[in-house]
């Protein structure tokens, strides 16, 4: 039988009655005789509501105790959905992540996982029981201190967990039926993906995708781990992510090639509203200057994305650089711009957090000209004005104002033949938060 480490999010915990529902699913799987390992995240908005909270007794709280308080919410649903389990007559056990051997670097509020030492997991599941982990959280071996992975943490917790079992395969449950197209909180007849490559896969979430938390995707590239995502709320099957895009090419087809056009050339369109814009207006157009501006960004701790500089007017001998980075970034980032305008030279700085960042992913745009002409068509099409635009060998992404952001992902989807005619996709559960 398989080893399976299934991970539930907060939306299929959100109450006592989703977490009797969740423990049944639990309880099957392990009657029919598979190892079960289950990741579970807090329940419903719990950590937005710890952190409001949090933020109504300081607005800088300590990162150590703010990951102190967050690893509270996974440490409720743990121990209740064990519970659930115990009273179906299944027995279950729950650990944090420190119990569960999930080793992190000192990064609080964002920490990296750099070992798994599942002991306590595998004697626990060798008595036939179902372990349960509280995802999203570790401990690091310089302090010995408490750390979180960060928002969406636990889909990492799950796959690391998973490479370090070796297990079958790591079962992502939430709140859609999978993978789809594009949001189908935007795009109602968004399609399911049955398939999608880890490089897609990594684009997608990098794009704002939040079906998989990014970190989730690298880790499980790396190792091999295959995941399917599904809805804890239906038994359809889901998205199964695995494999680069050489192996949908069908070996039994008469011609490889053949079967790779048939291969479908875009995966989804992901969008992103997280971002925002800085412009440095009138920067002397001379050597060196791009170099000392995204020298102060990168020391403020920005994580920049595209950056655009038009070509310098040659009566002024001036140029305007734009780039975009994280909402959250952004203040300390004009504030290291602001106090190097003297040096710099540059005329002032512009701040718009109103934009909207499209991506259109796909690996089958690689050998297939005029992706990016029928993006641009679509968006003309639409009335929507393109702010910046940035590509990569298999994603083409474009900001534009963040109230037609919607609308683009629509056209797009549509230009690309993207809906489905099956009727809409069900979203069961969250508020999206
Ligand atoms: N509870 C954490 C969050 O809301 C981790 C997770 O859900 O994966 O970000
Ligand atoms: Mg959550």
């Amino acid at each position: 039988m398989a080893l399976v480490v299934q991970k539930y999010g907060g939306s299929s915990v959100s109450d006592a009655h989703s977490i009797k529902r969740v423990a049944k699913r639990i309880a099957e799987a392990r009657r029919a005789g598979n190892d079960v390992v289950v990741v579970v995240s807090a329940m419903g908005d719990t950590t937005d509501e710890l952190l409001d909270l949090a933020a109504q007794i300081t607005p800088l709280p300590p990162q150590r105790e703010l990951d102190i308080l967050l690893t509270a919410g996974e440490r409720i649903s743990m121990s209740l959905l064990a519970m659930a389990i115990n009273n179906l007559g299944v027995k279950a056990k729950s650990f944090t992540g420190q119990q569960a051997g999930l080793i992190t670097d000192a990064v609080h509020g964002r920490a990296r996982i750099v070992d798994v030492v599942p002991s306590r997991i595998r004697e626990t599941i060798s008595k036939g029981q179902v372990a349960i982990v509280a995802g999203f959280q570790g401990v690091t071996t310089d302090t010995n201190d408490v750390t979180t992975l960060g928002r969406g943490g636990s889909d990492t917790t799950a796959v690391a967990l998973a490479a370090g079992l070796q297990a079958d395969v790591c079962e992502i449950y939430t709140d859609v039926d999978g993978v789809f197209t594009a949001d189908p909180r935007i795009v109602p007849n968004a399609r399911k993906i049955e398939r999608v490559t880890y490089e897609e896969m990594l684009e997608l979430a990098a794009s704002g995708a939040k079906v998989l938390a990014l970190r989730s995707v690298e880790y499980a590239r790396r190792y091999g781990v295959p995941v399917h995502v599904r809805s804890s709320f239906s038994g359809a099957t889901g998205t199964l992510v695995v494999g680069t895009y050489g192996d949908r090419i069908d070996p039994n087809a008469p011609s490889g090639e053949e079967e790779q056009m048939e291969a479908p050339i875009i995966s989804g369109v992901a969008h992103d509203r997280s971002e925002a814009k800085i412009t440095v207006v009138g920067v002397p157009d001379v050597p060196g200057m791009a170099a000392r501006i995204f020298e102060v960004v990168a020391g403020a701790g920005a994580n920049i994305d595209m950056i655009v500089q038009n070509v310098s007017a040659a009566a002024t001998g001036l140029t305007d650089i734009s780039f975009t980075l994280p909402q959250g970034d952004s203040p300390a980032t004009m504030a290291a711009l602001t106090a190097v305008q003297g040096e710099i030279g540059f005329a002032s700085l512009q701040f718009d957090d109103q934009i909207g960042k499209l991506s259109l992913v796909g690996a089958g745009m690689k050998s297939h000209p005029g992706v990016s002409a029928r993006l641009f068509g679509a968006l003309r099409d639409a009335g929507i004005n393109i702010e910046m635009i940035s590509t990569s060998e298999i994603r083409i992404s474009v900001v534009t104002r963040a109230d037609s952001l919607d609308d683009a992902v629509r056209a797009v989807h549509t230009a690309f033949d993207l809906d489905s005619a099956e009727g809409e996709a069900v979203v069961y559960a969250g508020t999206g938060r």
